[in-house]
């Protein structure tokens, strides 16, 4: 379906759960967060309600996150039904990997297409530092698991946060180089935490200054269709993509809504405008008039984010926001 700036919208990202097996210091604050009640986060056949309403409103391509949407028990039935939906063609997860050892086949076998990976260095220290706990190896042998298991395209999402992974970048870029894999760089948006951390974020153009990148002309997203642009150098099996939400948005070709755990469809990731859909789907409420309430959000979706203006202030994260 169109919205009213006749954006075609027909990308559903869908947040499973906020709980997440990893603490990232510019995601959650150290003192942890309140995880949403049991009662309050979509059961599956909720969720699976939702998607079946927007496949018919042309709803096509579908981004299963978190949170960290592998821990949540259930996780790989509620893929394959997600599959088996008519209008359903491109089913993809966003984790942080650390499950993909063992689970990467099955993803695959469920009919999951696609997959991001969070991996934001690849030194151990540091990955044990700002995750506050986590294993980097086990991650590098998830991104490895998935190739082998043939999702495709691979993609890792690197969060460039100044001071702490600039230094990264040339390695990134040899991953990139030597591997089937799709290396994006990710600006650092002022999102909950991270909106205290405005000085340690560095701008797409001085990350290619960094890789020498910045003679390339970029083509946009090769890869599904997203906000990325790519540069594919000469001898290069993978390819670098920039992710630019602050410095140049991409607010006009943006094709995207987002359903957060709890059931509140959030037409655009940095605005406070949000629908409460749970209520509906909980009192006998007929699938039409869901499709109509979906529609009019969607309708309504901001014209653009106002990130540069005003962080989301707060002590909302992405988990809860659905990343
Ligand atoms: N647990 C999954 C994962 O790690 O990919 C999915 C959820 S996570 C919140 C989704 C993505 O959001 C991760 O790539 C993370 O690095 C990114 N992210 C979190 N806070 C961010 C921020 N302030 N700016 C940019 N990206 C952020």
């Amino acid at each position: 379906m169109k919205d009213q700036f006749q954006r075609k919208i027909d990308y559903l990202r869908i947040s499973v759960t906020d709980r997440c097996n990893l603490r990232c210091k510019y995601c959650m604050p150290v003192e942890g967060v309140q995880w949403m009640p049991h009662e309050s986060i979509l059961s599956f056949e909720e969720i699976l309600r939702l998607m079946r309403i927007s496949t018919q409103l042309g709803f096509r391509r579908f981004r299963i996150t978190g949170g960290e949407p592998l821990v949540r028990k259930g996780i790989l039935e509620f893929l394959r039904e997600s599959a088996k939906i008519p209008g359903v063609e491109d089913l993809m997860i966003t984790t942080n990997g650390l499950l993909l050892p063992e689970m990467a086949f099955d993803l695959k076998a469920a009919g999951v297409q696609r997959v991001n990976i969070s991996l934001d260095t690849l030194d151990p220290e540091r990955f044990l530092d700002i995750t506050r706990g986590g294993d980097v190896a086990t991650v590098v042998q998830g991104v490895f698991r998935s190739l082998e298991a043939g999702l495709n395209p691979v993609k890792i999402n690197v969060v460039v946060v100044r001071g702490f992974n600039t230094d990264e970048l040339p390695n990134f870029l040899t991953l990139a180089k030597q591997y089937p894999l799709h290396v994006r760089f990710i600006e650092l948006m002022p999102i909950g935490i991270s909106s205290e951390h405005r000085a340690d974020f560095v701008p797409i153009q001085e990350m290619k200054e960094i890789l020498g990148l910045e003679e390339y002309v970029p083509t946009h997203d090769i890869l599904g269709g997203g906000p990325a642009e790519y540069i594919q150098p000469k001898g290069f099996k993978g390819s670098i993509g920039f992710i630019s939400a602050m410095s140049r948005h991409f607010c006009d070709t943006c094709n995207r809504v987002r359903l957060t755990a709890d059931g509140k469809l959030r037409p655009c990731l940095h605005s406070k405008h949000e629908v409460s859909l749970r209520d509906v789907l909980r009192n006998g409420t007929a699938d039409e008039d869901i499709m109509e309430l979906f529609a009019q959000a969607v309708w309504h979706k901001p014209a653009e984010h106002h990130m540069n203006d005003e962080a989301l202030q707060g002590r909302r994260v992405m988990s809860q926001i659905g990343g």
